[in-house]
């Protein structure tokens, strides 16, 4: 073993992983391109005397596309893999000494509802009286568009929206904040390359060439103002407030040995749906929550990515089924990540269906929904621990409206 795997391999962050993301060294220092390494960052654009890196965003080394990312891949291990070469450390912080920032200028963003798990239960919760699966859910995987503007990094405090609710008794709706602030446990992923013509579909088996890799998303959720406003179009500003993701992009390269068969699909999609397999990632997943003042964290639900029904590669070829382009920097998240048992949920209002079961935590509280100050962390990682996605933390301000 090196010093170098010795350095970073405990953490999920080794030279097995060196994920992406966007740093400033200092208080008002430029934001530069760096790589997670252990318990540092490193400076590409300096260790590689390379001005993609010297950019405050990925977008620019995103749209250079696969051959160049698995170049620029195979020089870091170089350059990382032998700790003589105190190049690399002069050109490595401290985790702790530098500022994270939104890896990469989001582009369009897409979020799709693929657990069948997590359909089922919305289903359930949202429609009793009827089918949990609506009748298009086993041949497409639903979607919708979101908005990339307010896609932020993790630690950014999420304002608690407002907007307009109905209580199912209520003769009338109301305006005021969200009484059932909730959490979306999800994996989004980063497309890049030169994207497709307009007018040209990108074909499922080509899909994952699209791809340059995969971000841990929480998708903040107002389910009161989504209840009232969701018919017939689809989620609008129970979502929009904010959406936040890791500060740091896995490189697909670096999971291609965690790629597992995806679940029997079952009646059979139609051909541009047909993926091959392996088709999912086997990532485990977990929430945890920090109540307000508390010193504690819960562990709230723990589950995993690897029997999504629809496959990253089948929702990129889907999403372009139409001619419909992609950019680089566009983010596509996966829909909540749910399983069925109890405690393996990654929302609260399925985890206390939908407030009936309020969680009971170990200081004596309860929860049903978020509290103002409350912090949400979601962790992901490969089951052998070697690759760790970026946590995504967030912690829940008052109201301002
Ligand atoms: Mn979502």
């Amino acid at each position: 073993m090196t010093d170098g795997e010795h350095r970073g391999g405990s953490t999920g962050f080794g030279l097995e992983h060196l994920p992406y993301g966007v740093f400033s060294p200092g208080r008002g220092s430029e934001r530069r391109v760096g790589v997670r390494f252990g318990d540092g960052v490193v400076d590409v654009g300096a260790l590689l005397d390379d001005d993609t890196f010297r950019q405050p965003t990925l977008n620019a080394f995103l749209a250079q596309g696969p051959p160049r990312w698995a170049e620029v891949r195979t020089r870091l291990h170089e350059a990382l893999s032998d700790d003589r070469a105190s190049r690399s450390l002069d050109h490595t912080r401290p985790i702790d000494d530098v500022t994270l920032h939104l890896p990469f200028a989001v582009g369009d963003y897409v979020d799709f509802y693929s657990s069948i798990e997590h359909a089922t239960n919305l289903g359930r919760i949202m429609r009793p009286d009827s089918e949990p699966l609506l009748p298009n859910w086993r041949h497409l995987p639903v979607g919708y568009h979101g908005r990339s503007g307010t896609v932020v990094v993790s630690g950014t405090p999420i304002t608690r929206p407002s907007g307009q609710t109905k209580a199912g008794d209520a003769a009338a709706p109301s305006f005021g904040p969200t009484r059932l602030l909730d959490i979306e446990l999800e994996v989004g992923f980063v497309t890049g390359g030169s994207g497709n013509p307009l007018g040209e579909p990108i074909p499922v088996k080509q899909a994952l060439d699209h791809i340059f890799g995969v971000v841990l998303v929480n998708d903040w959720s107002a389910r009161d103002i989504q209840g009232w406003e969701y018919q017939p179009l689809g989620p609008f500003l129970g979502k929009s407030f904010a959406t936040s993701i890791s500060a740091w992009v896995t490189p697909l390269e670096a999971l291609r040995p965690y790629f597992v068969d995806g679940p029997t699909q079952e009646p059979p999609v139609l051909p541009y749906l047909r993926a091959a397999e392996p088709r999912n990632l086997d990532l485990d997943l977990s929430v945890e929550l920090t109540p307000t003042g508390g010193a504690h964290a819960y562990p709230v639900s723990r589950t995993t990515f690897r029997h999504l029904y629809w496959s990253m590669a089948q929702q990129l070829a889907h999403a372009t089924a139409n001619g419909a382009t992609i950019r680089p920097g566009d983010l596509f998240a996966s829909g909540t990540v749910s399983g069925s048992e109890p405690g393996t949920m990654g929302s609260f209002i399925e985890l206390t269906w939908r407030g009936a079961r309020p969680l009971d935590l170990a200081d004596g509280s309860t929860r049903a929904f978020l509290e103002d100050g409350d912090t949400v962390t979601l962790r992901g990682s490969t089951p052998d621990g070697i690759i760790a996605l970026g946590d995504v933390a967030g912690t829940i301000e008052p109201a301002r409206y």
